[in-house]
């Protein structure tokens, strides 16, 4: 049995791929009915730093793993007691801290946003002018654009701060993207890698939008972001699924923005476009499988449905037309099972693919005007 701390979509998904290779999955979560307690083989209802909960997870599987980035990993690291973690605390905690996180890839040889570190009111002052117009970010517990304010001078980010709880941050200067991109990396316990084909990510309010794959740049700099991914998970040892974002700047400049320490976002379209998903890496290497092929069998496209689109035509949800979803061709839909739609919430993603990219992108125009989608110039 497989633990998975956290009950959200991603655990969901993994789920789904661990059930195809018969493999079962007990979920900790304190939600009892979320996405993926609805579909676990054993659900426990507890907190997850929750004494009996951990020690009911351990008697029970016997590797561990987690869907969220947030997950205290100090239960991780309590669980290793007890059977592999995958990844382990070390690693999720590097990835839970902005400050930790860019020190790491900027000793690992790989290119950062500039940034300094804020931690006392001291940490503005002789700041370099060139950081700004920049971003304050909170070190930890950010996500989807959340814990960040746009800063245009030393006086507004010294304001920011105070505003922001004067929480440790990084101040990045704001950089021109040419485009974002982002590499998923498995690499199992005997260091073996494997890596996904480069995807390209379109955000709308700091969330993600789209995300196309295969990504419009050069082999050079599609080889440069996937061996920076792997040095990345090699330094740090990791073991389980990895994903790097990073920006790719004027000139095809490659910086790194931060790492998630699971499945992400940007990777669900392997599962239908690569040979092997991102969720079934993860329970590979969960079981001590051998990693599978991440070979892209089909260009594809992925949109991301958040609750926004229950909200068209009325201020009371409305369900969006599925049906005219489902009815195109080679459009496969994602419904997570959360029952709350809410603006800005994920409830749901659609992949899109087609025997080439311009192919997949028409599919997805159709599917985006269907359901109303923001998607920007994503889908150009
Ligand atoms: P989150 O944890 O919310 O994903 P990110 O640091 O990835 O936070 O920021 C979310 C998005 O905001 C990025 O994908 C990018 O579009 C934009 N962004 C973040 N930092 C910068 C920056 N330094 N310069 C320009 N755009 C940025
Ligand atoms: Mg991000």
């Amino acid at each position: 049995m497989i633990g998975l701390l956290g009950g959200g979509q991603l655990g969901r998904m993994m789920i789904q791929a661990a059930h195809r290779l018969g493999e079962r999955v007990t979920v900790l979560d304190p939600d009892g009915q979320g996405p993926a307690a609805q579909i676990a083989d054993v659900v426990i209802t507890r907190n997850y730093d929750d004494k009996k909960g951990l020690d009911q997870l351990a008697r029970t599987c016997t590797s561990f793993t987690t869907e969220f980035e947030n997950v205290p990993a100090e239960s991780l690291r309590h669980l290793a007691r007890f059977g592999a973690t995958r990844p382990d605390g070390r690693c999720v905690a590097v990835a839970q801290d902005r400050i930790d996180e860019k020190r790491f890839i900027a000793a690992c040889g790989v290119d950062v946003v500039p940034h300094a570190v804020i931690t006392r009111l001291e940490d503005f002052d002789d700041l370099p002018a060139s950081l700004f117009p920049g971003i304050l970010k909170s070190a930890r517990l950010g996500y989807d654009g959340k814990g960040q304010q746009k800063v245009h001078s030393v006086t507004e980010a010294r304001s920011t701060w105070s505003a922001m709880g004067s929480v440790a941050c990084v101040l990045e200067k704001r950089v021109a993207l040419e485009r974002e991109i982002s590499v998923i990396v498995a690499r199992d316990l005997h260091g073996e890698m494997a890596v996904f084909p480069v995807g390209e990510n379109i955000h709308r309010n700091g969330i993600l939008a789209v995300t196309r794959v295969p990504a419009a740049i050069g082999d050079d700099l599609a080889e440069h972001a996937r061996q920076a991914a792997c040095r990345i998970a090699q330094t740090m040892e990791y073991v389980g699924v990895l994903c790097v974002e990073f920006f790719v700047l004027s000139g095809g400049r490659l910086m790194a923005n931060e790492m998630a320490p699971r499945p992400h976002n940007s990777g669900h379209h392997s599962i239908e476009s690569c040979a092997t998903s991102q969720f079934e890496q993860q329970v590979r290497i969960c079981v001590q499988k051998p990693l599978g092929s991440t070979a892209l069998t089909s260009p594809a496209v992925m949109l991301n449905v958040l609750g926004d689109a229950w909200f068209k035509s009325s201020d009371q949800p409305s369900e969006p037309d599925w049906q005219a979803v489902r009815a195109q061709p080679d459009v496969a839909l994602h419904l997570y099972g959360k029952s709350d739609p809410r603006p800005g919430r994920k409830m749901a993603h659609v992949t899109c693919l087609g025997s080439t990219l311009p192919q997949a992108l028409g599919r997805a125009r159709n599917v985006a005007d269907i359901l109303g989608l923001d998607v920007g110039d994503g889908l150009a």
